[in-house]
């Protein structure tokens, strides 16, 4: 297969780019670097199945050309990090909006099957546990930037079926709940990569809110698997899929293992989130996803529990 890869140089984009090359398929990048790094793909650089071009995904006749020269389309580029994305919003809606439109009209043209990613952000602060992806959503108001995320995601995500419907563009819409592991940057908010950092400086870790607020924190390894897996399974085309991890921790307990596996003398602190983000910052309470879906489809569990993924954040950092 020749996959065209959108946000290659991003934190899961690369780790995409490693394992389709790994079995053979070539790989074309395409990244803006606005919150792509390079170095996440200088190790793959050389390779012979590899391309990249440092552009971005709104330049339609670049676009148009590589979509025409791939057979799959992995849509991984967008604004991400709620703290880039209550930063600056406009690059938010920018990315995530005209870029899918972009993504999705080429991807229609040549008829080639297009994989967004999209994101549990989607679910916005519904309640249920777990979520399932036929959930209502429940997002708050649009004097919050952080909701311009979850609304730009789920465009996408009615974009992506539309185009399925109507005019029978084969999609598969992969919806990501908290994805970590080595390479991640803790610039855009990213609580892991933030802790784990703090607790190697023996600084303070800092907790936004009470801390009693729980994630599930996937491995990207074995969250990309689930999404090769799925682009390849025909059944899967025109379905929405949770993928994520089920082991829950609230934020402190987080702060805590990370502080004892890396052996740190850091102190927590709790900052509020009006603080930490911005007037009125709404957080939610918990999020598990439900992964009955893919599952059923692939047979796919997450393998590197929680302990793991800490284990080599930890190592790789301090490397
Ligand atoms: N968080 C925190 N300290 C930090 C960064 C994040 O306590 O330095 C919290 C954040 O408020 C959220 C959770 O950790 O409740 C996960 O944040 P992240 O941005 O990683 O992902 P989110 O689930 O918000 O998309």
């Amino acid at each position: 297969m020749r996959a065209l890869i959108t946000g290659g140089c991003g934190f899961i984009g690369s780790y995409l780019a490693e394992a389709l090359l790994a079995r053979g398929d070539t790989v074309t990048i395409v990244d803006d670097l606005s919150t792509g790094r390079f170095e996440n793909i200088a190790h793959l650089v050389g390779l012979p199945g590899l391309e990249y071009a440092i552009e971005t995904i709104t330049n339609e006749a670049v676009m148009d050309r590589l979509a025409s020269q791939c057979d799959i389309i992995y849509h991984l580029a967008a604004a991400v990090g709620v703290e880039l994305v209550v930063r600056d919003p406009v690059h938010v809606l920018e990315t995530n909006v005209q870029g899918a439109e972009v993504i999705f009209r080429v991807g229609a043209r040549y008829r080639k099957k297009v994989v967004p990613a999209s994101t549990s952000e989607v679910y916005g602060k519904g309640t249920r546990v777990p979520f399932s992806e036929n959930d209502d959503r429940t997002l708050g108001p649009t004097t919050r930037s952080r909701w311009s995320y979850a609304c730009s995601k789920a465009l996408d995500e009615f974009m992506a079926l539309a185009y399925y419907r109507q005019k029978s563009l084969p999609v598969v819409i992969t919806r990501f709940f908290n994805t970590v592991g080595p390479r991640q940057s803790g610039r855009y908010g990213m609580v892991i990569p933030r802790f784990v950092r703090q607790a190697l400086a023996d600084e303070p870790i800092t907790i936004y809110g009470d801390g009693k607020q729980s994630r599930c924190f996937a491995y990207v390894g074995d969250v990309v698997r689930a999404v090769v897996a799925l682009a390849d399974s025909p059944s899967a085309v025109g379905q929405v899929y949770n993928i994520g991890s089920t082991e829950e921790v609230t934020i402190e307990q987080l702060a805590r293992r990370v502080i004892t596996l890396s052996g740190s003398k850091s102190k927590l602190t709790f900052i509020p989130y009006d603080q930490a983000y911005e007037e009125g910052f709404e957080d939610m309470l918990r999020r598990v996803p439900d992964i009955s879906k893919v599952r059923a489809a692939i047979g796919w569990e997450p393998v590197v529990d929680l302990d793991g993924i800490l284990t080599r954040v930890i190592a790789s950092m301090r490397a």
